[in-house]
């Protein structure tokens, strides 16, 4: 996930943080243990940028900073950041989380909408996943870039599991893992008992935090998606997409892959998986299915 964001709406972001709030001397002595601990404002712990969060912790784990970091900090910071900081974060706040990406689908299993929306004084809204979890790291309760809008789903069975997996790492992905499929008996098109989806993974953090959020199994519920897929590619899939580019020679359409797009109902470039649910399942079925066939085809 490629995080798009400018230094003035991280200012801002920080501002609404810690704007209005009545006790000042408790921001102050948060300020002056985080100076104490991690040798940083509070200021800065809250707009820790995605490889700076990451190497924090990683501090954190391998180091011995983590034992020395005395439980009175951890319960100050627990009353005050995670529940007045925290507790309290302004809907602005939550809109700039929620635009830290163009994406539009939990980045845990690419399977269900998130969304911002505001009518009057009521929001629907994604939930937020604190990455790194508040009960073991409370001064990172309103870090920035440690609050993941996720699928209700996904943000409840994560709970406070650590995983290794983090979204905007921008050394995750697209080939970290692959749908496939597995055919178990002949009426496999149109029997949920002759067809299981699979997972192969290529990244053992991936495999570990999938297997904590069930992805395999949650899968399996989308079996009429990936079957209508197959049926797609054997009935459009040879030629097809070369004969309507041949009848409609005057840029009905752009190129072969707009009009797989449109076959697939689906976004088949890894840039876009984060925009339509079930896009990277869509793709990798597609994939596998037209290799299968023999059909030569280009996403891109
Ligand atoms: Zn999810």
């Amino acid at each position: 996930m490629k995080v798009r964001i400018s230094e003035e709406t991280e200012e801002r972001y920080w501002e609404n943080t810690v704007d209005g709030r009545r006790n000042k001397s408790a921001l102050k002595q948060i300020d002056e243990l985080c100076t104490q601990y991690f040798q940083m404002p509070f200021h800065d712990i809250v707009l820790l940028r995605p490889r700076e969060l990451q190497e924090f912790v990683e501090d954190l784990s391998h180091g011995e900073r983590r034992k020395i970091i005395a439980e009175d900090f951890q319960s100050i910071a627990n009353n005050y950041i995670v529940t007045t900081l925290y507790a309290h974060l302004k809907e602005d706040n939550k809109k700039i989380i929620f635009n830290l990406t163009e994406d539009k689908v939990c980045p845990y299993c690419n399977r269900t909408y998130i969304e911002y929306v505001k009518r009057d004084k009521l929001h629907v809204t994604y939930e937020m996943d604190h990455y790194y979890n508040k009960d073991a790291y409370p001064f990172l309760a309103v870090s920035l870039y440690n609050l993941i809008p996720v699928c209700p789903s996904c943000n409840r069975i994560k709970g406070t599991k650590e995983f290794l997996y983090y979204p905007y790492d921008e050394k995750n992905s697209y080939g970290d893992s692959r749908f496939g499929y597995e055919i178990k008996g002949t009426d496999f098109l149109t029997n949920s008992d002759d067809f299981e989806i699979t997972i192969e993974y290529f990244n053992k953090a991936l495999e570990t935090a999938d297997n904590e959020l069930y992805m395999k199994e949650l899968y399996q519920t989308h079996k009429d998606v990936a079957q209508e897929i197959i049926r797609k590619c054997q009935y459009f899939g040879k030629g097809y997409a070369k004969s309507l580019m041949t009848a409609f020679p005057g840029g009905l359409f752009q190129n072969e892959s707009e009009i797989y797009r449109l076959v697939f109902e689906n976004y088949l470039d890894e840039e876009d998986f984060g925009k339509r649910p079930l896009s990277k399942m869509t793709r990798d079925i597609a994939d596998e299915t037209l290799s299968i066939l023999g059909i030569e085809h280009e996403w891109g």
